[in-house]
């Protein structure tokens, strides 16, 4: 994964912290010291998220966004706050305004990583709101519903939110790690054997129509969605 991101900070020490920890997760990253400066970067090239300080000499953040908001080009760039205040209103303003996500400062540098991949996740699933119907199944995300034909089958949200993950790149084997980004928005809480549990509950709800054999596990490697013979 090599998403680029735009990082807005008007504080040096913060922002090489930022830098440095994205670029270790494999992101690539600009830097930006104001709103003006991001402005013109923002419209040069579209960064795939920006992580936006909310106080900074001359336009705010808050003011950012809000062009960001109004502008075709970067209406739908995902972005994350990094606010020093902690007062619930400016949260509500920051989300109000068109923030994805924000993270109150001090942060820990393995919390925004794992923020900016759960952004990245939700992005990559509201890409493909529009449903999947693949070998038998429909699933379509706007109503949560899961068929089988014409029958609704039931699925955790979670559950869910696997299955729709697969089938949307199905036949590509995924590893539990890549999983947990995509799907549990980050690792850095969650064990690895926590997809296998999931995993399981969704082989037996599928299981009753037998459709599981589409949940493929690959020795070594992880999971596939295929609608193809399992490797022996
Ligand atoms: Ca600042």
């Amino acid at each position: 994964m090599s998403a680029r991101i735009l990082i807005v900070e008007d504080e040096p020490a913060v922002s090489e912290l930022i830098t440095v920890n994205l670029r270790h997760a494999g992101f690539s990253v600009d830097a930006a010291s104001d709103a003006e400066m991001a402005w013109r970067m923002l419209r040069q090239d579209r960064p795939e998220v920006v992580l936006l300080d909310w106080m900074l000499p001359g336009m705010s953040g808050f003011q950012l966004i809000r062009h960001m908001r109004a502008d075709q080009r970067c209406r739908e760039v995902p972005v994350i706050m990094l606010t020093a205040r902690v007062e619930e209103v400016d949260k509500i303003a920051a989300l109000d305004a068109g923030a994805d996500d924000y993270v109150t400062k001090p942060f820990s540098p393995r919390e925004l990583v794992a923020r900016v991949r759960a952004v990245l996740r939700r992005r990559d699933v509201q890409s493909v709101d529009e449903g999947v119907e693949l070998g038998g199944l429909r699933l379509m995300p706007q109503t949560r519903k899961a068929l089988v034909g014409d029958a609704a089958i039931s699925l955790g949200p979670t559950e869910f939110r696997l299955l729709h993950f697969l089938m949307t790149h199905a036949e590509r084997v995924h590893s539990r790690g890549q999983l947990l980004d995509y799907v549990w928005g980050g690792r850095s809480h969650i064990e690895e054997r926590t997809v296998d549990v999931h995993i399981r509950r969704l082989r037996s709800v599928l299981e009753d129509h037998e459709l599981d054999g589409m949940v493929q596990t690959v020795r070594g490697l992880g999971y596939r969605f295929s609608t193809g013979p399992a490797d022996a």
